[in-house]
């Protein structure tokens, strides 16, 4: 039994952004349309909590449907060292005997398919002539959203601030040689989103890096960076001032330290979510109202959307022969 290794060069290479694009948005469609199995991920902290393993399951209907597993550790010290913060693998089976087609660099599928999940809440919720675009963090996802903003809206101008501002400088200066564009280097994160309309937060922050009172009136805002109950990017006032959309509803129930702080100090209730961005795509809920509303998504990451990257990246590569075939698997010994 052939199983295709795909590493993160390869997927890097078959997974362009415009793409991905259109993956997530098909895949969240799915989802909305009730043809997915996603249980809430099980997440294992180390015992000093330097980093975690978590485990993301997902079954995504189809022609043909698929199942699969993420499993990645996340180490936000990494920052600092070779290492990226979140590695792992994506785990493709196909649902006929379960016979497992494809293991996938998770540190590029992650990378790539988070951003462009935010394309697709930016193309949905921004207004139309949003371009003015701020980026409070400089790591991997800053790198991958840039891409996916300059894909999905007219960007004019580019702001980024970093807690290292040495960092931000580099993000600058190789960015915007990557795409010929001009990155401001901003001191600080009020200074980078003054007067913007597309704020993007991809920290690994645990006390807000983003203030509701410096938000402009008709900005959307993706808070990407947090993932668990007990760290936020946004402040209340920021959540409270927003109407807020999820990558899944329950998730943010459970994982959204965005959300969960505002909650727990009684600024607003679950009926403040407006509702998955799948629900979006297909209509069941009505996204911006007016060109004056701040929009919010807030994102978490969803193992349906690695599957689904991870599906068309395998499809990709047995088309043009890449990855590395590996005898693992398959009938009884
Ligand atoms: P990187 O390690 O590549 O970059 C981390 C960034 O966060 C750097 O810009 C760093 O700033 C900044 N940062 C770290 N600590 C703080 C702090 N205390 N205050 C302000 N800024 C800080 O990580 P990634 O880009 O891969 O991931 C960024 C975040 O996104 C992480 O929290 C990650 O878990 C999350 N994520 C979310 C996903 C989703 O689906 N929603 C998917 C993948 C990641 P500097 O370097 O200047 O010090």
């Amino acid at each position: 039994m052939n199983v295709l290794v795909i590493n993160g060069m390869e997927v890097a290479a078959l997974l362009p952004m415009s793409d991905a694009i259109e993956v997530m948005a098909d895949a969240l469609q799915t989802l909305a349309r009730g043809d997915a199995i996603l249980p809430l991920r099980p997440v294992m902290w180390l015992p000093d909590r330097i980093g975690a393993l978590g485990m993301m399951p997902a079954y995504l209907g189809g022609e043909p449907s698929i199942m699969g597993l993420k499993v990645v550790s996340v180490f936000p010290g990494n920052r600092d060292t070779p290492y990226d913060s979140h590695q792992g693998a994506v785990m493709l089976f196909e649902t006929n005997h379960g016979r497992p087609l494809a293991i996938i660099d998770a540190s590029a599928i992650t990378a790539i398919r988070t951003a462009a999940v935010t394309g697709v809440a930016t193309r949905a919720l921004a207004r139309e002539d949003a371009g003015d675009l701020a980026i409070l963090g400089s790591g991997v996802q800053a790198q991958t959203h840039l891409a996916a903003m300059l894909n999905v809206r007219p960007i004019r101008r580019i702001r980024v601030w970093s807690r290292t501002e040495e960092n931000a400088r580099e993000f600058a200066a190789r960015e915007s040689e990557r795409h010929t564009v001009e990155i401001e280097v901003v001191e600080t994160a009020q200074g980078a989103v003054d007067g913007a309309d597309l704020i993007c937060t991809v920290t690994s922050a645990t006390a807000p890096v983003l203030k509701g009172e410096w938000i402009a009136e008709g900005a959307h805002v993706n808070a990407v960076g947090s993932s668990v109950p007990f760290a936020r990017e946004l402040d209340t006032q920021a959540v409270a001032r927003s109407r807020m959309y999820v990558d899944r509803r329950e998730s943010a129930l459970h994982e959204a330290g965005d959300f969960l702080f505002p909650k727990r100090e009684g600024a607003v209730d679950d009926s403040h979510i407006q509702g998955e961005l799948g629900d979006l795509l297909i209509g069941r809920v009505e996204g911006r109202q007016r060109p004056s509303d701040i929009t919010l998504f807030k994102s978490l990451g969803l193992a349906v959307e690695d599957l689904a990257a991870g599906y068309h990246i395998y499809l990709k590569a047995l088309a043009t022969n890449v990855g590395t075939a590996v005898d693992l698997g398959g009938a009884r010994v």
